[in-house]
């Protein structure tokens, strides 16, 4: 899915600790917002490859949740923060389509590559491709949450996520053409 979509969700997941938590708003959102975007920092590389770790970050999640319910401070709310959303990035990333040009084509189906059994994880295209309405629809609903529970920054993170999530929704599909004209492909 998109980055705004990432993005949203992991703020999403971080209002339960910013309300139950005040002291910890701030770690926690911050840790939630970064660890939705790292993963995808990949696309200059081997994308949904090199910093998707579906099974690692779920693992790791698992112990700094723990360790943050134990030893509640702000870096470790805000590690546990960023590796359930990195989690979370992943599994969303497998139920979206392929990274690919032009996903809606589905010439190929690699969501997301599971380093621990060596192979790619098919793409179950729940929403179709990174830019599709489905993927708007989903930044949408994500964003109701963060935007009635946060003030300031936050907030404005969101408003900017939405834009974002809008402006690369209508421009997906030509996107492609765009790429082509740049690398001389298809003119
Ligand atoms: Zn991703």
């Amino acid at each position: 899915m998109m980055l705004p979509t990432h993005v949203l969700v992991g703020m999403t997941l971080a209002t339960p600790v910013a309300v139950a938590v005040p002291d910890l708003a701030g770690p926690a959102v911050g840790g939630a917002v970064l660890g939705s975007v790292v993963p995808d920092l990949d696309v200059v590389g081997r994308h949904r490859r090199t910093l998707h770790f579906p099974t690692g970050y779920a693992l790791a999640a698992a112990i700094a949740v723990g360790v943050a319910l134990v030893v509640p401070t702000g870096p470790t709310a805000g590690l546990a923060a960023g590796l359930v959303a990195g989690a979370v990035h992943c599994r969303m990333d497998s139920y979206g389509g392929s990274p690919e040009l032009r996903p809606w084509k589905r010439t190929v189906d690699r969501a997301v590559y599971d380093h621990v059994r060596g192979r790619w994880r098919p793409a179950r295209r729940w929403v179709r491709y990174d830019g599709s309405p489905g993927d708007l629809l989903a930044a949408l609903v994500a964003a109701v949450l963060p935007a009635v529970v946060f003030e300031g920054p936050p907030r404005l993170l969101v408003a900017a996520a939405v834009a974002v999530a809008v402006v690369y929704t209508a421009l997906r599909r030509r996107l492609p053409a765009l790429v082509d004209v740049v690398t001389g492909d298809e003119v």
